[in-house]
């Protein structure tokens, strides 16, 4: 347990959590929608600091980042809890965790026993030994992931400040709930984020996430501003996401922002209360791609599924075959060094190394 730094102390010992886009009002002994955060005697704590629960070393086009450190490992933490809640959410066992702990012990009533449960879930992992198991693993980033990461931000606060002084980078893998003062607050190290925009229909935020859309385009306008490396995840839904109209609205609202934004499209697998519904068909996936392509986007991305083919980054320029992937195996071609492509000398858009 550690006391947060995004809060703002309020009347009667509530506070007002400022780490992302919902700023919940938290009375004394309440918690935030995450459930993690939670105000005691008018300070607000985060209970999960220094408990990871997931914590591995991955391929970092597993998060998905094509276009920054391509080919390297990332080391990958996230803990238990998340704002979002979503019907389709791949991790539910860690990112629902905190909120069904929190109703079940309301219901039992051990309230007096909340934070000592939801603070006990994961590996005890300090800052300074997340940044040693970098090093010794000579792994060059870190990537926030499994739940969203601004939910635990005092804890990847200390790690990548940490991270920051030996040269390790950040990525945020995100829901898009940010809010202006954590970015403020990470600008110092936060280098990548791969941000879900999960629908263009507030509805299906509302319905299927318990979150909204807005949020999430302003965060996107935000971090390209910043200038922080971006890239963009849609989890294409059979009957919820998936029809024409809205890929277009999608794939445009990204070529406003700018046309090098990575568009990842990837496919659903039946999960958690969404075990009903089938995979996404390669032919809806192959449709998505085109969209992003007549919209103008120049890197596009199939997910979850082999294609090469859809895999492969091209020089906008003269259509070079630059990075190919297969599964998590990259390649880069001997028309591609230094983020160029060497056969016309066009600039791809990334951080390569
Ligand atoms: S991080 Fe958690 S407590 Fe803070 S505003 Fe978001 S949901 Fe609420």
């Amino acid at each position: 347990m550690h006391e947060a730094i995004l809060y703002e102390p309020m009347e009667k010992k509530a506070v007002r959590c400022t780490a992302c886009k919902i700023r919940c009002v938290v009375k004394p002994g309440g918690a935030g929608v995450c459930g993690v955060r939670q105000n005691m005697d008018g300070k607000l704590y985060l209970l999960v600091y220094g408990k990871a629960s997931a914590v591995n070393i991955d391929p970092i086009e597993k998060k998905p980042l094509y276009h920054f450190l391509p080919g390297s490992q990332i080391f990958s933490i996230g803990t238990i809890g998340c704002n979002f809640a979503c019907s389709f959410c791949q991790n539910w066992d860690i990112s629902q965790l905190a909120r069904t702990l929190r109703e079940q012990l309301m219901k039992e009533k051990h309230i007096q026993d909340i934070e000592m449960e939801v603070g006990q879930y994961g590996y005890e992992l300090s800052p300074e030994r997340a940044v040693g198991l970098c090093l010794e693993k000579k792994v060059p980033s870190i990537a926030y992931t499994y739940n969203e990461p601004v939910i635990f931000f005092e804890y990847l606060h200390d790690i990548s400040t940490l991270a920051r002084q030996h040269g390790i980078r950040t990525v945020f893998v995100s829901n898009g709930y940010e809010s202006e003062e954590a970015l403020e607050q990470a600008g110092g190290y936060l280098d990548a984020m791969n941000i879900d925009l999960k629908s263009f229909r507030d509805e299906f935020y509302k319905k299927l996430c318990k979150a909204r859309l807005q949020p999430v385009l302003d965060t996107i306008r935000e971090v390209h501003k910043k200038g922080i490396w971006l890239e963009v995840t849609t989890l294409v839904i059979p009957g919820q996401n998936d029809s024409k109209g809205e890929l277009r609205e999608i794939a445009g609202f990204l070529a406003s922002i700018s046309p090098d934004i990575p568009w990842h499209i990837s496919a659903f697998h039946p999960a958690y209360q969404m075990k009903d519904v089938p995979y996404t068909s390669r032919t809806t996936l192959e449709k998505a791609y085109d969209i992003g392509l007549a919209a103008g986007l120049r890197y596009i991305y199939l997910g979850n599924i082999q294609d090469e083919e859809r895999s492969t980054t091209y020089c906008p320029n003269c259509g070079a075959a630059l990075i190919r992937r297969t599964g998590y195996r990259t390649t880069l071609e001997h028309s591609f060094s230094n983020g160029r492509c060497l056969r016309c000398r066009t600039k791809i858009s990334g951080i390569w190394q």
